[in-house]
């Protein structure tokens, strides 16, 4: 029977960079990843594809996957639903791929009393201040969206003592590779 992958959650202020760091370790093909692309009722930002970065549903639609258990864990976002597919998770794992969920705390926290054999990576912004540089850098979110995000930033880096591993995204090569070793660490 094949190996049963992983579920490895990588968490982290909204800004810290976990899309490029993730853009570049997965590059990686012995790594095995799979991602999961979760469920959002936000809007889609300019660049983002239906079904890459997120399936974007409308509110009601998300309460109707809650309502049906389709949902690994969900949580609300500065405003928005934000969840993770169950069937899609474990039908990747059974086929052996390592399942990648890029999510914030609550949800980890959900994840990982459901699924205590999980790997969760937490990934740090060098100081605040860069955070915070990071994020207005986006450009695409109005001043009240963007101190939200701050605040929910500042609450998430007091809960990462819930993770296994904490890595600082300073250099975006060195913390994409320390991801692999711990990876393939557990791969074993
Ligand atoms: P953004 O709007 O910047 O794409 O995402 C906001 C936050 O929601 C990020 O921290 C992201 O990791 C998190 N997130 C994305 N998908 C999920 C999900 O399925 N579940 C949970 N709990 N958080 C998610």
């Amino acid at each position: 029977m094949k190996k049963r992958g992983l579920l490895i959650i990588l968490s982290g202020p909204s800004g810290v960079g976990k899309g490029t760091v993730r853009a570049k370790f997965s590059q990686d093909e012995s790594l095995n990843l799979a991602y999961s692309v979760s469920m959002t009722s936000r809007e889609k930002r300019s660049g983002e594809t239906d079904g890459v970065e997120y399936f974007f549903v409308s509110q009601e639609e998300f309460k109707e996957a809650i309502k049906n258990g389709e949902l690994l864990e969900w949580t609300e976002f500065v405003g928005n639903y934000y969840g993770t597919p169950l069937k899609y998770v474990e039908k990747l794992r059974d086929e052996g791929k390592n399942v990648l969920l890029e999510i914030e705390v609550e949800g980890a926290k959900e994840v990982q009393r459901k699924c205590p054999e999980a790997l969760s990576i937490f990934l740090i912004p060098p100081s605040m201040a860069e955070l915070e540089r990071r994020i207005r850098g986006r450009k695409t979110e109005p001043e009240e969206i963007v101190q939200q995000r701050l605040a929910k930033a500042e609450r998430e880096m007091n809960m990462l003592s819930q993770y296994k591993y904490v890595i600082c995204n300073d250099e975006v090569d060195l913390a994409a590779e320390l991801i692999s070793v711990i990876i393939r660490w557990h791969m074993k």
